[in-house]
């Protein structure tokens, strides 16, 4: 008895020296390797997540989504199982989501998205969410059943905490008292800070969901702190948000751009922040203004359906971002192979956006004095340019474009908000699927 436990005693005093020697070791191999450090995570928006048990894809649903801004609802899950098998065969370290992760804000939408999402959770990649205007307090939220739309329960902003525990908010290193905002440590060399920009208070008086975005004077004044613990650090932070904090478009940015967008980037710069990851305008889009990066993702649920790949090194500051498409057609084939919906998605996916753009024009041209073949040549082009619009890679498209039928006949219409949309979109031939940016630190 007495051999045995000073055997014990010793084997556990050897156990100790181990442990403490493994870990010195382990700390310097860390610190030569720090210097080679590369943090790769994802970012993605708007979802618009619907879970299969709202619809029965019959004739209201199909009606909701023809009548919407070509977001593949039906598909839904099925996009986000397929991208749930990219991120866990990829392990980033996390995946970002910046809002609108529901289409309508229902209960039973989060909640399974939740569950979804506390699969790569649990994988051991970090899962980190922010609401976006369709999220909380949503009274448009629907089930739709044959030719039926039915009311059906949406969330309170304690209960998307409460849902989205585990995947954000259990994980901040500090909290903002006025918003579902919050700071979390991607590394022990860069930081997030998710803001909330998102106003649904006024939601269930209005009957709508209120679409602008802003922060509040508390909130702008906690990012203050958070910039001022970073710089103590000595450690990089960049902000998401669904809302985007540059114009986006020459055409209208009301409801899109954050309301009180200059006193945010005053007080971004302000905490040593140049870069916003945004959501919200549903296009591939990146911009800079005053030495502020914004780089809108287009959205998880629309054409081209693809999400942003950031690799941060540490040694250099630089965070390099680049587009990926979500891969539907191989998990399709393994889960689905039935569906040739999926199997041959990219297609599927094209002549979906194309359709949905299409009808649309055609039939808005229909009242003014065009032939069925000048409305189809409008329509076509516009579609096409719409395609890349959202893609954002009309910077790629064929220079000779320009000079089409299409084109000419869209150039002398009489003044509409399609001409101004249409000829807006070809003054685009920025880079917006690719970008590498040095990161600022507070001054
Ligand atoms: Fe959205
Ligand atoms: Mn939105």
């Amino acid at each position: 008895m007495r051999f045995k436990k000073s055997s014990f005693k010793i084997i556990f005093l050897c156990c100790l020296l181990t442990i403490v020697g493994c870990n010195s070791s382990a700390n310097k191999a860390n610190s030569i390797n720090d210097l080679y450090a590369i943090t790769n995570f994802y970012v993605a928006t708007d979802l618009h997540y619907i879970s299969h048990s709202l619809h029965d894809n019959r004739e209201a649903f199909q009606a909701f989504i023809k009548s919407g801004d070509s977001k593949m609802l039906n598909y839904s899950e099925e996009l986000l199982d397929a991208w749930m098998q990219q991120v866990i065969n990829a392990r980033p370290k996390a995946v970002i989501l910046s809002g609108d992760l529901t289409n309508n804000g229902e209960k039973v939408s989060h909640e399974e998205l939740a569950k979804k999402l506390g699969i790569i959770k649990n994988s051991g990649i970090e899962v980190y969410v922010i609401p976006g205007n369709h999220d909380i307090l949503n009274p448009w939220a629907r089930s739709f059943k044959e030719e039926e739309q039915l009311k059906t329960d949406y969330i309170s902003p304690q209960q998307f905490e409460v849902i989205y525990a585990d995947l954000g908010y259990n994980q901040a290193v500090d909290r903002d008292q006025d918003s579902l905002s919050y700071l979390a440590k991607l590394s022990d060399n860069l930081w997030v800070l998710m803001l909330d920009t998102s106003i649904y208070d006024r939601n269930l008086d209005v009957g709508y969901p209120v679409t602008e975005g802003e922060l509040s004077q508390s909130t702008l004044a906690w990012i203050g702190e958070q910039g001022a613990l970073a710089k103590k650090a000595g450690t990089q932070v960049f902000a998401v948000m669904h809302h985007n904090l540059i114009d986006h478009s020459e055409l209208s940015s009301l409801g899109f751009t954050i309301n009180n967008n200059e006193q945010v980037i005053a007080q971004l710069k302000a905490a040593g922040i140049n870069l916003v990851l945004s959501g919200h305008s549903h296009i591939q889009d990146i911009r800079s203004q005053d030495q502020m990066i914004d780089v809108a993702t287009s959205a998880f649920v629309v054409y081209p359906h693809q999400f942003g790949d950031l690799h941060y090194m540490d040694s250099s500051a630089v965070l390099e971002y680049t587009t990926k498409k979500i891969d539907v057609e191989s998990w399709g084939r393994s889960a689905k192979p039935n569906n040739v919906d999926l199997t041959k998605f990219t297609e599927y996916s094209t002549d979906f956006f194309r359709q949905n753009s299409y009808d649309k024009v055609y039939k808005s041209l229909s009242s003014q004095n065009y032939s069925d073949e000048e409305r189809d040549k409008m329509a076509r082009v516009m579609t096409e340019l719409n395609l890349h619009y959202f893609a954002g890679t009309v910077n790629e498209m064929d220079k000779n474009f320009i000079y089409s039928d299409g084109i000419k006949l869209w150039n002398t219409a009489k003044p509409q908000f399609l001409k101004t949309y249409v000829l807006s979109m070809l003054k685009d031939t920025k880079e917006n699927n690719r970008t590498s940016i040095q990161l600022s630190s507070a001054k």
